[in-house]
């Protein structure tokens, strides 16, 4: 359902430094730090994250509860000259209402005209803007065999959907934003409101949006991303091999493999977008079929709003053959059993452990922030970007090099100070990649 916004007219975007901003009445008034850091939090979307260009289509999607950095958001892209803005709020306890009470036989039909009008944007190339903020336990109260259905059934809908954002050719992202129900999961001990404060302290931080000139913040740390990423790619490892305590793991990688990080992908008018705002990553697709061993997480996953803890995966040929799950076995399961592709690996990701995200020392339960803090990998589809000429080769070609396709995609974390990674050459010469959870050159 689309919603329109209201007060677009009260609001301007102010640069980075602006003391000051206009309200409706014309008065000026002072800024709060808080609303600087909003401020630049919005340009950061749509500077960075999508770099929205003049004339150019905005498809933003958000929780009811971001409406205050939507509505700058919206300001800031009609000032940047957008074409249109379309704004879709959304209310996830809609879909818990619907997991508790709809007829079980329903819950199997996916949203297929809603799916069709998001569609329509992403297949002219409108930028995809979507701002993410939940109660990481807001499913927990719902059968998780009902919401796998009613997952499962989204997915298939909008599977032509993120056909095209896996390909990178529309400017795509995902930003942050502080809810109440987040927070106070993120710190249980803290009063409501200074948990909040807490949380987007760590958001701002993160984003870079506290800084005074975050764009050119971004610019400078994409560029570092860029800059490992490449070497990766030189180095051409046949598979990597990866070693912490519950893991030992070989990862093979295809011919020909590419290392991404979130700034370099284009979209379909071959500008630079960054697809997850903060993003502290590069990654690959592993071999869907050349995986070995096993590999246990290092931090909790919050998936579809329910939690998985403490597990581990057992894989052989590329698929998972065995599983355990201290906590959301049951989940696990469910997710595990969407597809194929879904026992299957997607993605490789390295992320320093000294990374700034990491060194909160905070689980956000929020695979954003959480990917971000350590090195992670994908069940699930593969992103046509990590393959040579993945974007214009036909799929069933890219599958016999080992390309991962699935309805699902779900990062979970395996890094930690003690994860130790080696390349693997050709003639079974190695190379230390990372040590200690760090960079080893
Ligand atoms: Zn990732
Ligand atoms: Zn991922």
């Amino acid at each position: 359902m689309a919603a329109r916004v209201s007060r677009t007219t009260s609001l301007r975007a102010p640069r980075a430094c602006d003391p000051t901003i206009d309200r409706a009445d014309g008065r000026l008034v002072a800024m709060t730090t808080f609303e600087r850091n909003l401020d630049n939090l919005a340009r950061v979307a749509l500077h960075v994250g999508v770099n929205l260009q003049h004339d150019g289509r905005l498809l933003l999607m958000g929780p009811i509860e971001a409406s205050a950095l939507m509505h700058r958001i919206v300001a800031g892209a009609y000032d940047l000259g957008a074409r249109s803005v379309h704004v879709q709020y959304v209310d996830s306890r809609m879909g818990l209402i619907r997991a508790q009470r709809a007829r079980p036989e329903t819950l199997a039909e996916g949203p297929q005209a809603y799916a069709d009008m998001i569609h329509t944007m992403a297949a002219r190339g409108d930028a995809y803007l979507r701002i993410d903020g939940d109660d990481p336990d807001l499913m927990s109260a719902a059968d998780p065999e009902r919401v796998a259905t009613m997952v499962r059934a989204t997915r298939e809908v909008m599977r032509p959907v993120s056909d095209l954002v896996q390909r990178s050719f529309l400017p795509w992202t995902i930003v942050p934003y502080a809810v109440p129900a987040w927070a106070r999961k993120v710190f249980p001990d803290l009063p409501e409101e200074e948990a909040l404060s807490r949380l987007w302290d760590a958001i701002f931080a993160a984003t870079r949006a506290d800084r005074d000139d975050p764009v050119a913040a971004w610019d400078e740390h994409v560029q570092q991303l860029g800059t490992a990423a490449t070497r990766l790619t030189e180095g051409a490892f046949e598979e990597l091999h990866l070693r912490g305590p519950g893991t030992d793991l070989r990862l093979g990688l295809s011919v020909g493999h590419v290392w991404e990080c979130g700034g370099r992908a284009s979209g379909s008018n071959g500008v630079r977008s960054v697809h997850n705002v903060p993003t502290e990553e590069v990654f690959t697709a592993p071999h869907a079929r050349r995986v070995h061993g096993t590999v246990r997480a290092t931090k909790p996953l919050s998936y579809q709003g329910q939690l998985i803890d403490d597990f581990s995966l057992t894989f052989e040929d590329g698929a998972v053959v065995d599983f355990t799950a201290e906590r959301g076995e049951r989940v696990l399961q469910g997710l595990l059993d969407t597809d194929d592709g879904a026992r299957r690996l997607g993605e490789v990701a390295l992320v320093p452990h000294s990374s700034p995200i990491s060194q909160s020392g905070l689980l956000f339960y929020n695979t954003l922030f959480d990917e971000n803090a350590a090195s992670h990998i994908a069940l699930g589809r593969a992103y046509e970007t990590t393959i040579a000429r993945g974007i214009d080769r036909p799929l069933e070609e890219l599958q016999s090099d080992g390309f991962n396709q699935s309805l699902t995609h779900v990062d979970f974390m395996i890094g930690s100070a003690e994860l130790d990674v080696d390349g693997v050459r050709a003639d079974g010469s190695t190379v230390p990649v990372m040590r200690g959870g760090e960079w080893a050159t």
